[in-house]
């Protein structure tokens, strides 16, 4: 057993950007995980991933992307190379292959309160834990879909998905439209596999407006740093599906949607939602044309917002018009599918993820799992969480948010354990620009 003064969870850069500002401020730590440096790009991300967000979107604290191409798109690979060259800059103290089992009251009655963490790589017992294995704990099936049998037919979720070559023979049924089902059917389409998309609630989303990237204007018009203080519904919020975006290396189709109109004028099938596979029945329901409409409408007042900015700043001369996507058009779509007949052989959840923290013994979660906190500081003394969706600020489950999150997370621990605060708070080059 060792002891320490704080063990973070999770080495991804949430984690690494808490271990960075805690190794500023001389304080002793472990960073534990229970693979490797961004063990999740490493396993369970698709070969072919591309960051969304763009290049100069990559900042955690006391370090930005400094590469050739700001305005591109990092794949996995190159990503976590960043991480381990960020780990590797300040000597993060990270123990691999630790997985941990408990986190726990130590027992004992002395006068601070530690934590004992236990791990397949032994215990440590700490008066600050601070935990960051990320927002996307397991992946969400839905209840209709769990624990059927669906016959012959796989069952694959996103986080397993690596290419069309690793998937069993036949069609593909895509459940979900966001970024990850839209990305993956976009791939599997153009590997001539037969897809159908059933399409649930999604955030449609231009990868450009008026020449801009569509994250400058997130940026830009203070939308990633609103807080969940300045939302009407906080638990809406916190729902909010992830945008309907593709980052990619290749210039040509770099600024290219990616969007379900696309995909259906390339051949894939759109259908409504799943509601159950019974048998090799899929049962669908008829909610496609108000899903799709829905989307459409969303993002028309999105963009009319974006072009109310621009003339409130005084932008318009500089900026030139760009046509609005086209709404997509659906036509009736069936509501049920034999996957038999159809030549189905997997259904592929892209369906989003859920908490999941069944090693964390306090009583701090919500009955859905999710860990109570404001600003990171949970109700257990001591115990802090970084990297949630929606934390504080909108971008704090993006890699450029968690440096926010991680700085009032430390903050708070060395306040509170009479060490004063960060002792150089985010510089002007690491804050997201006025
Ligand atoms: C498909 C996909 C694409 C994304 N693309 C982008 C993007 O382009 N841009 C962007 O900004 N964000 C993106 N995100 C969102 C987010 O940035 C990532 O999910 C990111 O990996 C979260 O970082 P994190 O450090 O909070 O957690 P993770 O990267 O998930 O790191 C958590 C770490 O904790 C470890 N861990 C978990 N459980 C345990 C345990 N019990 N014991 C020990 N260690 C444990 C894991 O091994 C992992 O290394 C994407 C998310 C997904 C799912």
């Amino acid at each position: 057993m060792t002891t320490i003064d704080t063990v973070v969870i999770g080495a991804g850069h949430a984690g690494l950007a808490v271990s960075k500002l805690l190794t500023d401020a001389g304080r002793e730590h472990v960073v534990l995980d229970r693979g490797r440096i961004g063990d999740r790009w490493r396993t369970e991300r698709w070969d072919s991933l591309h960051l969304l967000t763009p290049s100069w979107m990559t900042r955690l604290p006391g370090w930005g992307y400094s590469g050739p191409d700001p305005d591109g798109y990092l794949g996995a690979g190159s990503f976590v190379g960043l991480l381990e060259a960020y780990a590797a800059s300040f000597g993060a103290p990270v123990v691999g292959r630790a997985t941990v089992h408990e986190v726990a009251p130590a027992p004992g009655r002395g006068a601070a309160r530690r934590y004992r963490v236990a791990t397949s790589r032994g215990t440590w017992h700490a008066r600050h834990v601070v935990i960051a294995t990320g927002p996307h704990g397991t992946p969400y099936v839905p209840a209709g879909l769990a624990g059927t049998d669906i016959g012959r037919v796989d069952l694959v979720t996103s986080n397993r998905y690596r290419n069309p070559g690793r998937l069993g023979a036949g069609g593909v049924l895509v459940v979900g439209a966001s970024a990850s089902g839209l990305q993956i059917a976009d791939e599997l389409n153009r590997a001539g596999r037969d897809v159908t998309i059933a399409v649930g609630r999604h955030t449609r989303m231009p990868r450009r407006h008026r020449g801009l990237d569509i994250f400058w204007w997130l940026e830009n018009t203070g939308r990633l740093a609103r807080t969940i203080d300045e939302v009407p519904d906080p638990v809406a919020a916190r729902a909010e599906t992830s945008l309907q975006l593709v980052g990619r290396d290749d210039h040509e189709r770099a600024t290219q949607d990616l969007d379900l109109g696309g995909l259906q004028a390339r051949g894939v099938r759109l259908v409504g939602r799943v509601e159950a596979v019974e048998g090799r029945t899929a049962r669908l329901r008829d909610d496609l044309a108000a899903t799709v409409g829905a989307a459409d409408a969303a993002l028309d007042g999105f963009l009319d917002s974006l072009d109310r900015f621009v003339e409130r700043v005084g932008l318009g001369n500089q900026l030139w018009d760009s046509p609005r996507p086209r709404p997509v058009s659906v036509a009736s779509a069936p509501t049920r599918l034999d996957l038999g007949a159809e030549g189905i052989g997997t259904v592929l959840v892209a369906a989003g993820y859920r908490p999941h923290h069944p090693w964390l013994r306090l009583p701090i979660t919500d009955s859905d799992g999710t860990i109570r906190q404001r600003r990171g500081v949970t109700p257990a003394e001591g115990v802090y969480v970084v990297g949630q969706r929606f934390q504080h600020r909108r971008d704090s489950g993006y890699i450029d948010g968690a440096r926010h999150d991680a700085a009032s997370v430390v903050s708070h621990l060395l306040a509170s354990s009479g060490s004063g605060s960060l002792a150089a708070p985010l510089s002007d080059a690491e804050e997201p620009a006025a």
